[in-house]
């Protein structure tokens, strides 16, 4: 989106602040701005925060990020206090009308839902503005208690203030910490600390109930796991106690190219056994000269004055194309923020404004020289567009909460295909049925999906496949803690 949408968006935004909703009018099925004593007007209860209407507002909150899906709320709140999602949660029961929150994750002057296929969308309900939890509570060198709508780039910036850094977060961080907590959280630490969701250690929540709780894996765990990559079915998150450890000064960065699957695989999980790398990723992507394809491991190893890494010690036993390697050293700080100037440059070119057909996958290692190949038989590389691919590996044991749909072996790997097509591509649809392709497939293999991306034509049978035996768990917390099923329709996992 050009920076002339942006200000518009956001002058619309101030017009539209000012009409006040006083109830929802359950004759007419539509808000009341006039008066509360209208004939079948509920009345709103009094708000911290506001309750808004205007046409502008909800467009807003209409469309995400992918861009696939349109759906336009009722209303949007701007929570004030915690207090405010209860009343809402509670209104919305009486009123049979749904919720869910918008994570409004982005730069200051863009922000929405991160999402892919409408996850964070409540047809003819009430949106909630993540952004009314942005406040960082505080900070000590162990843990920082955050806002749930305080984005990952906010919360690191503070942290790097003080000399520390959460130890595995996404690699994009302009997300924010209740919707990364409710899908994840994949990045290049992944492989030695398990996902940015296994970073959290408490959460405070209002439940589909309307009850303010905390949870964490020894008080309440049963809402604790139903909440942390519970895709927003239980609760509203509004606060989150997040892990934090010392931050190295500088990372210096391996790129280990291979043109051998199998020599690829065997050196990524070597790496990954032998623990010397504390960020490890990777990906494919065509050769210049267009005469196949690399494989890359990205490595990574954090340090600090006065250790200076052994180049020769942490290449030892590795199998890449040693003349095609490339070494770079970072301050840790411009490292955690790489994404920035890429984020700009796809805005620059027009890329950012979508649609975005990303895929992420979840490939159990035996299944990756099967896998690989048949994805790459098909795919042309203009079918990236201005993206590119991650093919990066992860100890399941790593990811602990149980929401979290993992293949069932020791080691899988994340692969994705974050496509950035040129405005105006023509072949958006052909890239989702690809999606969905490659999809079945992995799942005639023993493969899952990441509950981010655009596949389309999920049916609630085929989500129910996808949890397996966690399905339950998450019926029975869905009619514990959300009984009258207010919460996050978007996701569609139950109709
Ligand atoms: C450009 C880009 C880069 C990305 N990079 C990465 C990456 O590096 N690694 C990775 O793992 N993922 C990545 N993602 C995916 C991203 O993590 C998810 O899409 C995430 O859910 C988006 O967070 P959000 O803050 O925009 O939340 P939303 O998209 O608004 O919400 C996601 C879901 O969680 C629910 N939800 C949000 N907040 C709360 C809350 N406080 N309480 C309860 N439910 C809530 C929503 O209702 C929705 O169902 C990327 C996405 C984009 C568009």
């Amino acid at each position: 989106m050009g920076s002339s949408a942006h200000s518009r968006r956001n002058i619309l935004r101030g017009i539209g602040a000012g009409a006040v909703v006083v109830g929802w009018n359950a004759v007419t099925g539509t808000w009341s701005t006039a008066s509360a004593s209208a004939e079948g007007v509920i009345p709103v209860p009094p708000l911290d925060g506001t309750l808004e209407t205007s046409p502008a507002v909800l467009g807003e909150f209409s469309k995400d990020w992918g861009g696939f899906i349109t759906a336009t709320p009722k209303a949007v709140l701007r929570p004030g206090s915690v207090q405010d999602v209860v009343k809402i949660v509670n209104y919305a029961r009486a009123n049979c009308l749904k919720v869910a929150v918008n994570g409004q994750s982005g730069t200051s002057d863009d922000q929405e839902s991160h999402s892919f296929w409408g996850n964070a969308a409540v047809p003819g309900g009430i949106a909630i503005d993540a952004k009314g939890f942005s406040t960082i509570h505080s900070i000590t060198s162990t843990h920082a208690i955050v806002g749930a709508g305080v984005s990952l780039h906010q919360l690191s910036a503070a942290t790097l203030d003080r000399g520390l850094i959460v130890p595995s977060q996404t690699d994009y961080l302009r997300l924010s910490v209740g919707g990364v907590a409710s899908v994840g959280g994949f990045g290049g630490t992944v492989p030695k600390y398990g996902l940015f969701s296994d970073m959290i250690e408490e959460v405070e929540v209002v439940t589909g109930a309307g009850q303010v709780l905390t949870a964490s894996p020894s008080v309440r765990p049963d809402l604790f796991n139903a909440v942390i990559n519970g895709a927003g079915q239980v609760a509203v998150i509004t606060k989150a106690k997040v892990r934090l450890m010392k931050a190295p000064e500088r990372v210096r960065m391996f790129t280990l190219s291979y043109t051998d699957l199998a020599k690829w695989q065997r050196d990524q999980e070597f790496l990954m056994r032998d623990g010397r790398f504390t960020h490890q990723g990777g990906g494919f992507s065509r050769k210049p000269d267009n005469s196949g394809w690399w494989y890359q491991i990205e490595a990574g190893y954090y340090y600090s004055s006065p250790s200076v890494p052994d180049d020769a010690a942490l290449l030892a036993g590795l199998n890449d194309e040693r003349s095609a390697l490339q070494v770079h050293d970072h301050l840790f700080r411009d490292w955690t923020f790489r994404v920035d100037p890429g984020e700009q440059a796809w805005k620059d070119g027009g890329f950012w404004d979508g649609p975005h057909p990303w895929l992420h996958l979840l490939v159990p290692a035996s299944k990756i020289q099967t896998f690989v190949p048949f994805v790459l038989n098909e795919l042309q590389v203009e079918q990236l567009g201005a993206g590119f691919t991650i093919l990066s590996p992860f100890q399941t044991a790593k990811v602990t909460r149980p929401l979290f749909a993992k293949p069932n072996e020791p080691v899988a790997y994340l692969c994705d295909l974050l496509r950035m097509p040129p405005p105006g591509d023509p072949n958006i649809q052909a890239y989702l049925a690809q999606n969905r392709r490659f999809y079945e497939k992995l799942v005639s293999l023993g493969g899952k999906r990441y509950i981010i991306g655009a596949i389309p034509g999920m049916t609630p049978t085929q989500w129910q496949r996808h949890f397996g035996t966690v399905w339950p768990f998450l019926v029975a917390s869905k009619r514990r803690y959300d009984p009258d099923g207010v919460l996050t329709p978007g996701q569609g996992f139950f109709s």
